[in-house]
């Protein structure tokens, strides 16, 4: 028996019956979806069934989570068939475009972990969007040289990267994929062909962006038919998708990047409200690039995740290094449990603004900028940092720290804001692979401009605005060709060089704390559906956000009490995981979302 913190338990406990109820309490009504009566398959509504009642699903040979039950279903059918995990992202990934396309599509990126079982290694591929070549420092500022008001830089042509993620569908099937892009494209467009049920997650995001949505005409005949905003039960046909994917099944990513569809992309970009700047030659020039994993050794396993361009590797690995170097030593003996409870939150909420301190002024396209990635990570660094975090007050103020490194660095920090869309999804294959995908168009419904029937993103939103702070430059400014800073937190767990989980969410820079969270707490012996139902406590920037439910307030008052600023707030994670154990595979889907976790 591994021997278990005794912080680490009290940290668990808000995660236990109470935790899950909560957090089913928490989402808003108007997001809140029984899908079951649309799931026509009695297997997958029993999975429906075991997430409402906080449980975990099994299964023995393989397992698929993500956030809508036709996406799953599509990938199941694939991993029943003897697919790989590749295969299964690639029909999940597009159907996930058509029936979730206020998250993630063929117009976005994202980035991929692949545990490949065969050579016993894991890789991972970054699939980001990139910066148009005439993309400079400015992009996102007026004439008299202030940062555009947010949404007016999302809405239109300014916003739109490269996209990434056909190239990484298409980079990781011709890797990993056994079964032709044919079969694996064919659910998504029998769904775009014949309709699919508008949930009712879409339905509502739709009537709350419908004055967003009508600003291109493609976008506001498709979600706003005649002026009406499609809602819940409508069924939706979506010929453009389906005549895309179809291509793609034929000629690959070619006519995306080379080739007909491009040519549209360029030209709804720049034909849009505030025209971007891509070109044909962005498009051309785009490749998917392989990176090394960033590993952390947290509790006897090793956390992997995403390297930059994406800050959520080098943060989630921060914040468990962090809580594993301090945990065992606080609190102080004989404390009480709720005294316990609030020492655990205080500790988790200090090394969290740690981790965002160090992120604001380093994370960024490593390709561009030098990033100290292994100093940022050195367990010496770590054990000093996490002192820093010890106390059982809310820490004062908090700075980036100085990581060893072996290149000059003079950064100002960058925040950066992101609001949720973005979706996520864990599988493991009969062959022992994994797969950790978080797949996004940045805002909900991207940039608001589509074509061929996906949207594209607004990913170049996650640069900073400010070219400089003070005088000095921001690593995560725009420059050509460069990437976005990313909070995309795509995890696999290894035990023993093998996985023991893999997990990722949306929900914009709060992804580093959703998965933080939820690893520590499974980590720490919490079964894996109470491990991300658990009501979240979240701190990037000093501010505690705890998540509406039942002990909100009374959280809330007790950090309070610490010395933070707290807010309740709906925290609207999307936490899709399985948990490779010894007695088989574990699932769990986020009640938050849609998504279900299913596997045989
Ligand atoms: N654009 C965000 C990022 O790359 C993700 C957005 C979200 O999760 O809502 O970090």
């Amino acid at each position: 028996m591994r021997r278990i913190p005794r912080l680490s338990l009290i940290l668990l406990c808000l995660a236990m019956p109470a935790g899950a109820q909560q957090a089913t309490d928490a989402v808003p009504p108007e997001m809140t979806t029984d899908l079951s009566a649309d799931i026509a398959d009695p297997a997958l509504r029993a999975s429906q069934e075991a997430k409402r009642d906080g449980k975990s699903v099994f299964a023995a040979n393989w397992m698929i989570s993500a956030a809508h039950p036709e996406a799953v279903k599509a990938g199941a059918d694939v991993l029943r068939d003897g697919g790989t995990a590749a295969d299964a992202m690639v029909a999940a990934q597009a159907v996930l475009g058509l029936v979730e396309p206020q998250s993630s599509g063929l117009g976005g990126g994202g980035f991929l972990l692949y545990y490949d079982a065969d050579l016993g290694e894991l890789f991972t591929l970054d699939g980001r969007e990139t910066a148009p070549l005439d993309a400079t420092p400015l992009l996102f500022q007026d004439e008299t040289g202030q940062p555009l008001g947010f949404f007016d830089a999302v809405v239109g042509g300014l916003s739109v990267g490269v996209p990434g993620t056909p190239a990484l569908m298409v980079g990781a099937h011709d890797r990993w994929g056994e079964k032709p892009m044919a079969e694996l494209l064919g659910p998504a467009i029998g769904l775009a062909e014949g309709g699919f049920t508008v949930s009712a997650r879409l339905g509502a995001m739709v009537a709350a962006d419908a004055d967003r949505l009508a600003m291109h005409p493609e976008t506001a005949d498709y979600f706003l038919p005649d002026g009406v905003p499609v809602k819940q039960g409508d069924l939706l046909q979506n010929p453009g998708y389906a005549a895309t994917l179809t291509l793609m099944a034929e000629e690959g990513v070619v006519p995306f990047y080379d080739g007909e569809i491009a040519t549209d992309i360029v030209a709804a970009v720049q034909g849009a409200v505030r025209p971007g700047m891509l070109s044909e030659w962005d498009l051309r020039n785009y490749t998917i690039k392989e990176r090394d994993p960033v590993c952390v050794e947290v509790l006897a396993h090793e956390v992997c995740g995403m390297g930059p361009p994406s800050s959520g590797g080098v943060a989630v690995g921060q914040i468990l290094g962090m809580m594993a170097a301090a945990a065992p030593t606080s609190p102080p003996e004989g404390a009480a449990n709720a005294t316990g409870e609030v020492d655990a939150l205080t500790l988790m909420g200090n090394v969290s603004r740690l981790a965002f301190a160090d992120r604001g002024r380093y994370l960024a396209d490593s390709d561009f900028v030098p990033v100290p990635v292994k100093g940022l990570l050195d367990p010496g660094y770590l054990r000093a940092r996490a002192e820093l975090a010890g106390s059982v007050e809310a820490r004062r103020a908090v700075f980036p720290g100085n990581p060893a490194f072996d290149h000059a660095l003079l950064w100002a920090d960058h925040a950066g804001r992101a609001l949720p869309s973005t979706t996520h999804l864990s599988i493991v294959d009969s062959y022992g692979n994994a797969l950790s995908l978080t797949s996004s168009i940045e805002n909900a419904f991207g940039s608001r401009v589509m074509v061929r029937g996906f949207l594209l993103n607004n990913q170049l939103t996650d640069f900073s605005f400010r070219s400089h702070e003070g005088g000095v430059p921001v690593a995560n400014r725009v420059e050509p060709g460069k990437r976005p800073r990313s909070s995309m937190a795509p995890t696999i767990v290894l035990k023993d060089g093998k996985p023991a989980l893999v997990i990722g969410s949306p929900g914009g820079s709060r992804i580093i704390g959703y998965v933080a969270e939820s690893v520590w707490r499974y980590l720490n012996g919490a079964e894996i559906q109470q491990a991300i139902s658990g009501a979240h406590a979240v701190n990037r920037f000093g501010r505690y956000d705890v998540e509406a439910g039942p002990r909100a307030e009374e959280l809330s008052a007790l950090l309070q009490a610490r010395g933070f600023e707290t807010e309740i707030t709906d925290l609207n994670s999307g936490l899709h995981a399985v948990a490779v154990t010894e007695d088989g595979l574990a699932g769990a889907a986020d009640p938050r979302r849609e998504g279900i976790a299913y596997g045989e």
